[in-house]
């Protein structure tokens, strides 16, 4: 076979290849195409479960919101913590007494080494609230199963109720009622008490009111966003995608499976995609998080960090802090234009385009991905995201071309700006 045969039948085959990619997936890559892309590298750090706890918990927020405000961007902003907030945890004493049948809270100024760390923060701008839930636990549910006599329960209960974390992971969901598997849906206007309750207790804290939130353990549905939406919530923070329940196996049910940043819910708010894990208790530590974060940037995203505060509250806190340090530093030295943003800003250059001080209004605009660039993170998102794309792509060779084109396009992600 001579070589100009042989390189047209190869040819051929990348436009095969490229046909059934488009024709089997065309919605897919017009979804992506329509995406956000950012020029910028972009860094978001969100942690949940914060909230009332012990005085050991205070200085744990203190060390962590220490160590942000020594690592600066591209502007000089300090690193920021969107600090996911549970509002409430329950009063024992009061819930015992009525016999398991009245739910009672306790508050986040009843904590107050606690409260005061997280306003320093945000005084110091190191920490953006923002809505985790009114409690992180269905109410209802757990009265239920203690009325029952459910000995770990009561146990849990007289034990002081603070540390939901030691609760069978079924009930630790907000907006679904965990007391049983398969779980069941929480009706709508329980739903929106609970959204009600919690936007009221943060607007109460804050002076203001929450503008994103993410569900406790991922679990929410069209109920609870149509609640958020009506509570002034515009942008919802996922993994991703949706889990509505458990099944009678305990595993959680995706619907919809898959999120597209940016997207809106048919409630409205704009869903937000973690994309990045720095969970050192559960293995997932600082060489993962940093391969991670350069794969986002390269695709032109924000690479949004998952990093529970469990992390930082037990026995290998100081290893986690010294972790997150090493990223953030490994940011700063590989990214000279890298910019630290929280949640909801991210949110609102999404929505409207722009980014600002509050303070100031005078930080510099993100720019947004264009051209070659968003050509390059484009390929690299569907590369990455979707193995049926990645195996036409490998066993036909057209990765050859592809990343060649790739490298063309954009050889210094992230690094350069626009
Ligand atoms: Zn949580």
């Amino acid at each position: 076979m001579s070589v100009a045969l042989a390189a047209g039948l190869v040819i051929s085959l990348w436009v095969v290849a490229l046909a059934l990619i488009g024709a089997s997936r065309g919605r897919l890559l017009a979804a992506t195409w329509r995406e956000p892309y950012v020029g910028d590298a972009v860094v978001v750090i969100e942690s949940d479960d914060w909230g009332p706890g012990p005085a050991a918990h205070a200085l744990a927020l203190d060390q962590l919101l220490a160590l942000l405000a020594c690592h600066r961007d591209g502007i000089g902003r300090p690193a920021i913590l969107t600090a996911n907030l549970v509002m409430a945890v329950p009063d024992p004493e009061a819930i015992v007494a009525s016999g398991y049948t009245q739910y009672r809270r306790r508050f986040l100024d009843d904590f107050p080494e606690v409260a005061t760390a997280l306003r320093a923060g945000r005084a110091a701008a190191t920490l953006c609230p923002q809505l985790h839930g009114l409690d992180h636990l269905y109410p209802e549910g757990l009265l239920a199963r203690a009325r029952a006599g459910d000995a770990e329960l009561r146990a849990w209960f007289a034990a002081g109720g603070l540390d939901w974390e030691r609760l069978p992971s079924p009930l630790q969901g907000h907006y679904v009622d965990g007391s049983q598997l398969p779980t069941r849906s929480v009706a709508a206007p329980v739903q929106s008490a609970l959204v009600a309750g919690g936007v009221e207790a943060f607007t109460r804290f804050w002076g203001e009111g929450p503008t994103s939130a993410v569900a406790p353990c991922y679990l929410w549905d069209d109920t609870t966003e149509r609640a958020w939406a009506a509570a002034g919530v515009r942008y919802i923070q996922t993994a991703g995608y949706r889990c509505t329940g458990r099944g009678a196996d305990g595993r959680y049910l995706q619907d919809p499976p898959w999120l597209v940043p940016g997207n809106r819910s048919p409630a409205g708010p704009r869903y937000l995609v973690r994309n990045v894990m720095y969970e050192p208790r559960d293995g997932r530590g600082e060489e993962s998080a940093w391969a991670e974060v350069v794969q986002r940037v390269a695709e032109a995203q924000p690479a949004v960090i998952s990093t529970h505060r469990y992390n930082y509250t037990g026995e290998q806190a100081e290893a986690a802090r010294a972790g997150l340090g090493h990223l953030l530093a490994r940011g700063r030295r590989r990214y000279p234009r890298l910019r630290f943003l929280a949640s909801p800003e991210w949110g609102r250059w999404i929505e409207q385009g722009v980014v600002s001080d509050p303070l100031t209004g005078e930080w510099p605009p993100l720019t947004k991905a264009t051209r070659r660039r968003k050509v390059a993170a484009f390929l690299r998102r569907l590369y990455h995201r979707h193995a049926k794309v990645r195996t036409v792509a490998i066993t036909t060779t057209l990765i050859l071309p592809a990343a060649l084109l790739v490298f063309c396009l954009d050889p210094r992600p992230g690094r350069g700006g626009g």
